[in-house]
């Protein structure tokens, strides 16, 4: 048995970055990023005004009340081109490129119109409601870094530096293979004996969720001859996934087939509670994970190594970091770990009245039972031999996503 620490960096370490492709912006949110990029355009280009009103030199608005003369117009797409002596306004609009002379914009509250000439009656500093020219980058600065995912403020972000195409990481295709005699998918009458495979389509979702594309190979039955001939479509595939079958039992035939069709094992077994059985390897050329069956273990484990493994293929800036951890407060005493394996422990999140996250440990952690995980915010860590803790403690957590 290995630490989940270590487990994590043979993972990680085991694994290449896939090549690039361009993508539009409207195909670019949840993309990985792959090289920086730098803006082509100043934003604001020109100095610009933030509000409706009347653009004035400074100067002239430092007392109020006081009397100018409006001398043109600038909606918002054009441009003033006479001239603005001292005394002299133009009526402005937001985003209206500001007339040359001009430094300040008076707000249209602030203003009585007469005619040909406004009061101003509430005095403004100079700049005052002018965003200037490059207040929001600069012509070259790189604001966008290679490594990182994109949201879709970084999107907007893009289009505003004139960017309308981006080259990033191609998304992993993931074979997901289930295996199991007792599996029936789930929507039609189910036979005596039967389970419902669930679990493929959790972790299609996670695929998907952590960028990848999910290849579902459906049920493979625990028969060498089944086993072999699914496994083998998952050959061209960036990485393969099968669920079930890691352990000891006699029906347990990953190791004992795939390896015999090429599977070398990197390694079997994670000192950790669920997902102890883990098993990673190389199929032939594709990374390889063998998920224990159990669907609690197998939707945590892909929580703790499938999803930084995808932002690795997928070139993340810091693909160990893909599950954060965090602080949260204990809703609850939690007796001794008196196991060398680190447990995970589902548990819900909720806010006390100062606003600090509380996590309430679910009661059953049995690793067969969905319903909890599905109900869980989060999966506190209780390391190898953790001491007990009490209601109010901090302990380290990680949120399900
Ligand atoms: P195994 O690891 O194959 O021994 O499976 C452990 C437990 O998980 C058994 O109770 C299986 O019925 C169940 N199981 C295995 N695969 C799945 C699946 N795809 N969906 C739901 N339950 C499963
Ligand atoms: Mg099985």
């Amino acid at each position: 048995m290995i630490s989940p620490d270590e487990a994590l960096t043979r993972v990680l370490n085991s694994l290449d970055r896939l090549g690039n492709e361009q993508v539009a912006l409207r195909d670019a949110a949840g993309r990985f990023l792959r090289t920086d990029v730098a803006a082509r355009v100043t934003q604001p280009p020109f100095a610009v005004s933030a509000m409706d009103g009347y653009a004035v030199h400074g100067a002239d608005v430092a007392k109020a009340p006081v009397s100018l003369t409006q001398v043109g117009e600038v909606p918002a797409g054009s441009r003033f081109d006479g001239t603005v002596p001292r005394g002299a306004c133009v009526r402005i609009f937001t985003g209206g490129r500001l007339p040359d002379e001009t430094d300040t914009v008076v707000i249209q509250e602030n203003v009585t119109a007469e005619g040909e000439k406004i009061l101003v009656t509430e005095p403004a500093s100079p700049g005052k409601n002018v965003r200037l020219a490059g207040a929001d980058f600069s012509q070259g600065d790189r604001l966008l870094k290679g490594g990182r995912r994109l949201t879709p403020r970084d999107v907007a972000l893009a289009a505003a530096m004139n960017v309308d195409v981006l080259l990033v990481t191609r998304r992993p295709t993931v074979a997901i293979l289930s295996t199991g005699n007792e599996l029936a998918l789930p929507g039609g009458d189910i036979g005596d004996n039967q389970i419902l495979s669930s679990n493929a389509f959790g972790l299609a979702a996670q695929v998907e969720a952590w960028g990848g594309i999910a290849l579902d190979l459906g049920i493979a039955k625990d028969t060498e001859e089944d086993l072999r001939a699914k496994a083998d479509l998952a050959r061209h595939a960036d990485f393969f996934v099968t669920i079930g079958g890691a352990s000891v039992g006699d029906h347990d035939l990953i190791q004992k087939v795939l390896v015999q069709d090429g599977l070398e094992v990197d390694f079997w077994k994670i000192a950790q509670k669920p997902g102890k059985p883990l098993i990673f390897g190389r199929f032939g050329d594709v990374p390889m994970m063998g998920l224990p069956g159990n669907p609690v273990s197998a939707l945590v484990c892909a929580q703790l190594y499938l999803k930084p493994a995808l932002f690795a293929l997928q070139g993340a800036a810091d693909p160990a970091r893909a599950n954060k951890p965090m602080q949260v407060i204990s809703g609850a005493d939690l007796p001794t770990n008196d196991s060398p394996r680190q447990d995970y422990v589902r548990a819900t999140l909720s806010r006390d009245e100062a606003g600090r996250l509380i996590a309430l440990p679910a009661r059953t952690q049995d690793s067969g039972q969905l319903a909890t995980l599905a109900r869980a915010d989060c999966l506190l860590i209780r390391p190898p031999h953790a001491e007990p803790s009490k209601q109010g403690d901090t302990i380290k957590a990680l949120r399900l996503t």
